[in-house]
């Protein structure tokens, strides 16, 4: 009896870990076939420079399992890494499927695929047997140069109206354009944060240099940056990732701002309000503070989009492929509207609701 069940425990130790591993081989297996594929349309070898890949690996859910074994399918076969800058996550809801993506910035194109959903009910035989290039039910190839597709009109508006990335178009052809244009890690990983590359995403990165020269951390031990994000847009999403202030932790409050409100501003300081920044030491309970302006206006005609009449999908492209000469000159467009110390008691006024942050400064 006691051999038994010393028999049974054994069996099932070896038992459960196998039975894991054959899963997570699937999704190993997919990861590497995504690459295998992705090499042959765009014609590169393992670890080639020139070659972005991005997926939401990880982040997707299938049948009830985590998919990020997929990324190291992909790493191990494509040698394309986050440590190198060249593979990235790009946030998306776990109910949303699985995609992988290559950009090649030399010649410009892309390789989109989407797993077939009968390959995650295969056995390991029958995937064993089926050609790299069969897991996926949807293939493209197309061009995601935005250069390109401003040449080519009618190829963009292909692209883009008939979701050859599965609706992904503006996320990736974003992400792709700006990392050929050189975009450094930090800004990269900000933008897969926030699903998609976008000008307020940008404008928030260019608010972390403003702040980074005008109100530097003094103190690592003790300060902190609180942002009072109102009004908000997709700046929120940098300072979540860069300096990991997030509603959680009490380092991001976040309220919309009534357009008569942010018109009143905007009259007052001629320039459109951005929020309020606060380099708070929670030791000696004080901080220091600025209300930013950003000037949107400026970057849209020094950009050439204020007028736009071209392409429908391409001016916001355009804008941020534009914005990448800003990103070290944040002062041309950005101002401080108002300085101010700050006292625990203040700052409890500045985030609670009902409270408009830039009554309680004076400002408005
Ligand atoms: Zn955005």
């Amino acid at each position: 009896m006691k051999r038994t069940i010393i028999f049974l425990i054994a069996f099932c130790c070896l038992v459960i870990p196998l039975s894991a591993t054959a899963e997570d081989d699937l999704m190993y297996d997919l990861g590497s076939r995504a690459a295998e594929v992705g090499m042959d349309l765009l014609k590169f070898e393992p670890g080639a420079d020139n070659i972005l890949a991005l997926t939401n690996a990880g982040h997707a859910i299938v049948k009830g399992k985590t998919t990020e074994r997929a990324l190291s399918g992909l790493t191990d076969m494509s040698g394309l890494r986050n440590g190198d800058n060249n593979l990235y996550q790009v946030n998306r809801p776990d109910w949303k499927g699985l995609w992988f993506y290559f950009y090649n910035k030399d010649s410009g194109l892309a390789a989109y695929m989407e797993p077939d959903a009968a390959f995650y009910t295969m056995s390991t035989e029958e995937r064993t047997a089926l050609p790299a290039d069969k897991a996926f039910g949807q293939v493209t190839l197309m061009s995601a140069n935005l250069d390109t597709l401003l040449a080519n009109p009618n190829e963009g508006n292909t692209t883009f109206n008939k979701k050859k990335f599965g609706g992904n178009e503006f996320s990736l052809v974003g992400l792709s354009n700006v990392w050929a244009a050189g975009a450094t890690y930090d800004f990269m990983n900000a933008a897969a944060f926030h699903d998609h590359l976008c000008p307020g995403v940008t404008s928030g990165y260019m608010i972390i240099k403003y702040i980074q020269k005008n109100l530097p951390i003094t103190n690592q031990s003790a300060e902190t940056y609180i942002d009072i994000g109102c009004p908000n847009w997709c700046k929120e999403d940098a300072f979540q990732m860069i300096w990991d202030s997030t509603p959680g932790k009490n380092s991001m409050f976040v309220m919309a701002l009534s357009p008569d409100d942010e018109a009143a501003l905007k009259a007052k300081y001629g320039t459109r309000p951005a929020g309020i920044i606060i380099r708070w030491n929670d030791a000696a309970k004080k901080g220091k503070g600025v209300a930013l302006g950003f000037d949107f206006d400026t970057i849209s005609e020094e950009v050439g989009v204020a007028n736009w009449t071209g392409p429908s999908w391409a001016p916001k492209l355009v804008q941020d492929i534009g914005m990448m000469d800003y990103i070290d000159k944040p002062e041309s467009v950005i101002t401080t509207l108002k300085e101010f110390d700050i006292d625990e008691a203040n700052l409890t006024k500045l985030k609670t609701a009902g409270n408009n942050p830039y009554k309680v400064l004076g400002m408005l």
